[in-house]
């Protein structure tokens, strides 16, 4: 697909043995170096508790900080994905920590979430990135907009906050009324910022956005380790079962 370019995330998480953290970390860096060598328009995308963050906090950040400085010294970004609400303080937390060294890094914040806003300030305010999804993890109602309305109401405030405050920061979503709204946004303020969506959802969608001058990247997922991410596309999209039996069947 011409000018989408990519995003790059080694499937895994949760881990729970130090080894297999430092193996994914050595595999980035390789991917890092392999990205620079092909010239392929690329940055990765990495799940904290991939790097240990479910197993010791210091060991996360060690891997991490390896990561951004090999992608700082090949000229590329990282972008760490949001998961489930027991790992979102210390993501955010240890973020605005590397923010302070790295500006090649940038977040996720879920849009479903209701502490997001207050973390989006926070964000905006240390100058960082973000890159705005609706969010995909089962939570506790109590910590959650529960309702699709309040999830886009409250996608559509964050997004103008960004628009506003923001610089180097990303719409992911595949929601036609959220896109176009940015689209809007884009119009009035000007800013620098992309939309990012998952390899094979609304391809046509990406292409048109790149002919209307729009800077677009997909999420490309690879690795063994496909079956949470593949149970998460399922319960949002029924019709993934499809893409998963495709993928299985075509290898
Ligand atoms: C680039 C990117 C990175 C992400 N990173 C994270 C992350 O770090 N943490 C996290 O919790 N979540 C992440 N997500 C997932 C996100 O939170 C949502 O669960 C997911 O994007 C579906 O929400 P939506 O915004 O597309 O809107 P929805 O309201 O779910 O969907 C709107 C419309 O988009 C289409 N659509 C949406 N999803 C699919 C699908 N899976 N298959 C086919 N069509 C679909 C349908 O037409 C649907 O009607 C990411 C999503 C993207 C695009």
């Amino acid at each position: 697909m011409h000018n989408v370019r990519g995003m790059i995330n080694l499937l895994g998480e949760e881990t729970t043995d130090r080894e297999e953290t430092t193996v994914a970390t050595a595999e980035y860096v390789e991917i890092l170096k392999e990205l620079q060598t092909s010239g392929i328009q690329s940055c990765i995308s990495v799940k904290p508790t991939q790097l240990g963050l479910a197993i010791d906090k210091s060991l996360f950040k060690e891997n991490l900080d390896r990561i951004l400085s090999s992608a700082r010294s090949l000229g590329n970004f990282v972008w760490m994905d949001m998961e489930g609400s027991p790992f979102t303080a210390d993501t955010v937390d240890s973020y605005l920590e590397f923010r302070k060294r790295y500006d090649n890094v940038g977040i996720a914040i879920q849009a479903y979430l209701r502490r997001s806003q207050e973390d989006v300030s926070r964000i905006l305010e240390s100058g960082g990135a973000i890159r705005l999804c609706k969010g995909a993890y089962k939570e506790n109602p109590s910590i959650v907009y529960k309702r699709k309305k309040e999830i886009d109401e409250n996608f559509s405030r964050l997004m103008r906050m960004m628009f506003e405050r923001g610089r180097g920061f990303a719409v992911g979503t595949h929601d036609e009324k959220l896109i176009e709204e940015a689209t809007r946004l884009s119009n009035v303020h000007h800013a620098d910022f992309e939309f990012q969506m998952l390899m094979g959802i609304r391809d046509k969608k990406k292409l048109e956005l790149v002919e209307r001058g729009y800077r677009v990247s997909e999420y490309i997922p690879f690795g063994k380790s496909w079956w949470a991410y593949s149970v998460r596309r399922i319960r949002e999209h029924k019709s993934n079962i499809f893409l998963l039996a495709r993928s299985l069947i075509s290898g």
